[in-house]
């Protein structure tokens, strides 16, 4: 019989086999991943591996004895170059394979900008192990490190660079870091929390212009300003690893589009985290996100419903990030527009509070998201009350 055929090596496709086996299913099961590695999650790429805390497999889904033991054949540095769902295989470089059904967990790529791309200078795009690795040899106190985007990304590497004794500038076209995601208010926070720690954060500038000078870099700005840096980050967002189902014919927007229990436009074809833009029960609209705990929960739905299960993703978003001594948890998804007020309760200075994005409906107002910072009893009531009305 043919296989499940799993494409990816991330946190997407690692949680989907284990579900896959987890719910029993004992036939063939093949993953295939470009990495070199076993699949692994990224989150320690910009915090804790990056700064030499974490050990180098502290990352990875399984090692390769679990794979072994569950049966399970994980084909590393395998990329899957075409995918054909009328005939139901996919092609590799070893030629093709037949499969009964097939996940495509193949995540996003960083955006790439293209005025570094040709600066000649020398440039991170933070996504693979490869990448941190890499990276953590740039972060030390001699080194001048320029950051392109003031994201998630972008911050936390400037956390990472300044504890590293670097010295770290931010560029964000924007007026606030993160502002798209959080707004104005608590964006604040977190500017003032990486000044605070050294980090020279210039927000509404655009980048002009990039030349390689010696070893390292100079940037200029459209407002005149201009300096030199050893290293680029550049972390301006990704974009979902859509190509092989855009070349099946299956239906792609902002991702490849599924249905809530994760289904693709083919039969039998499924579609889980990063690159998935899933039909989102609770929301009542299609959601693609990028996030950790959304590669867990659409993997497990993934892996059920590809081992003959009837489940629906709809958990609402959740995110984390630690920067410095700031932990945080957000749920929700209020973006950069769909809240009308924030309500910060707590100690903001001390880094202990809660926040709430709120709208107002007919009936009242709604709880959009919520967040905490270092306030580690929270998580149960910010799920609770998300998608609920203020009482
Ligand atoms: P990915 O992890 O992108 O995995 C996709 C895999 O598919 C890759 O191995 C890729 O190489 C492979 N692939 C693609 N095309 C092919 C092909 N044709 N053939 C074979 N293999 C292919 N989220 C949070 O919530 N909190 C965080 O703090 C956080 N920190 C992050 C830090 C970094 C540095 C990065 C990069 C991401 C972070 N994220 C964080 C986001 C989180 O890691 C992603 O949401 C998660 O990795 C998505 O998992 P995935 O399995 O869908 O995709």
């Amino acid at each position: 019989t043919a296989p499940i055929v799993v494409v990816g090596g991330g946190l997407a496709a690692g949680t989907a086999i284990t579900e896959l086996r987890e719910r029993g299913y004992t036939g063939p099961l093949v993953a295939l991943t470009d990495e070199p590695r076993l699949p692994y999650e990224r989150p320690p790429l910009s915090k804790g591996y990056l700064m030499g805390k974490d050990a180098p497999d502290g990352s990875l889904v399984h090692d390769r004895a679990w794979y072994d033991e569950h049966d399970v054949d994980v084909r590393t540095g395998t990329r899957v170059e075409a995918i054909d769902p009328a005939n139901r295989t996919v092609l590799t470089r070893d030629g093709e394979l037949g499969y009964r059904s097939l996940l495509l967990a193949t995540g996003a790529r960083p955006r790439r900008l293209a005025l570094a791309d040709d600066s000649g200078a020398p440039v991170t795009y933070l996504r693979t192990f490869e990448d941190s690795t890499a990276l953590r040899e740039q972060l030390r106190p001699d080194r001048r490190i320029g950051i392109i985007g003031g994201g998630w990304i972008g911050l936390e590497v400037a956390a990472a660079a300044r504890e590293a004794g670097a010295s770290v500038t931010v560029l964000e076209a924007l007026e606030q870091p993160l502002l798209n995601v959080l707004g104005g208010t608590v964006a604040e926070i977190f500017a003032d929390l990486h000044r605070r720690h050294g980090v020279d954060l210039r927000t509404g500038v655009r980048v002009e212009r990039i030349t390689s000078a010696g070893a390292g870099a100079v940037v200029e700005l459209a407002d005149g300003g201009r300096f030199e840096v050893d290293h680029l980050v550049v972390g301006v967002g990704a974009v979902p690893a859509t190509e092989l189902a855009e070349a099946a014919g299956l239906t792609v927007d902002n991702g490849v589009r599924t249905d809530s229990a994760l289904r693709a436009s083919a039969p039998d074809v499924f579609a889980a985290g990063d690159v998935a833009n899933a039909d989102h029960p609770v929301l009542g609209h299609p959601l693609r996100v990028e996030h950790w705990d959304t590669a867990i929960k659409h993997g497990k739905v993934a892996g059920a419903n590809l081992a003959g299960g009837a489940e629906v993703a709809d958990a609402l978003p959740y995110f984390f990030t630690d920067q410095y001594d700031l932990g945080m948890e957000y749920v929700g998804n209020a973006g950069p527009d769909g809240f009308d007020r924030v309500v910060v309760e707590g100690d903001v200075p001390g880094l202990n509070f809660r926040a709430w994005w709120l709208r107002s409906e007919a009936d009242g107002e709604r709880v959009v998201a919520g967040m905490h910072v270092n306030d580690w009893d929270a998580i149960d009531e910010i799920r609770s009350r998300v998608g609920g009305l203020t009482s």
